[in-house]
C-alpha cells in the first residue's frame, strides 16, 4: 500500500477528498492511508474507506476490517471487484456513537457509483467496533 502512495502526485494530495469533507485529500483521509494517524470516530473511518475503495487501497480496506468478520480471501475478493467499480458520491445521513469514548457505532451512509457504465445506489447502516482501540469495520446491514 505504502508503496503505491508515495507515488501520489501533489495535485491529488491538494485536491478535494473524494470523501466529499470540503477538506483537502492531505488534510482529511491521505494520513490515515498513509498510516500516520488513525481515526477518532467511526465516521472518520467510514470515510476513510470511502476513500480508499475510491482509490482503490484494498490493504487500507482489508486493514480496516475487525478481524471478527474478516474473510480469509478479502483481499482477493476486493481485488477482483475493486475495478469495476468507479466511485463518485457519498452522503452521511446520520450516526449514532462512534466517538471518541465509544467502542461501538453506526453510519448510515448513500454512496452512488457506476458498476461498470450502470449508475448505481448504496444505502448502507455500516456498524464499527474497536479493534485494540482503533475503529474497524465490522458489519453492513442495506
Ligand atoms: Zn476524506
Amino acid at each position: 500500500m505504502n508503496e503505491r502512495l508515495e507515488k501520489i502526485p501533489r495535485e491529488r494530495e491538494e485536491s478535494l477528498c473524494p470523501c466529499k469533507s470540503r477538506l483537502s485529500y492531505a488534510d482529511c483521509c491521505l494520513p490515515f492511508h498513509q498510516g500516520k494517524a488513525k481515526p477518532e470516530t467511526a465516521e472518520q473511518l467510514m470515510r476513510s474507506r470511502y476513500s480508499a475503495y475510491f482509490f482503490r487501497l484494498t490493504d487500507y480496506l482489508v486493514e480496516t476490517t475487525h478481524p471478527e468478520t474478516r474473510e480469509p480471501d478479502l483481499k482477493a475478493e476486493l481485488e477482483r471487484e475493486i475495478f469495476r467499480i468507479n466511485w463518485h458520491f457519498l452522503t452521511i445521513l446520520g450516526t449514532s456513537k462512534g466517538g471518541p469514548g465509544d467502542k461501538t457505532g453506526k453510519v448510515e451512509f448513500e454512496a452512488e457509483y457506476f458498476y461498470g457504465d450502470e449508475p448505481r445506489k448504496l444505502h448502507e447502516r455500516s456498524r464499527f467496533k474497536r479493534h485494540k482501540g482503533a475503529w474497524k469495520y465490522l458489519d453492513a446491514r442495506g
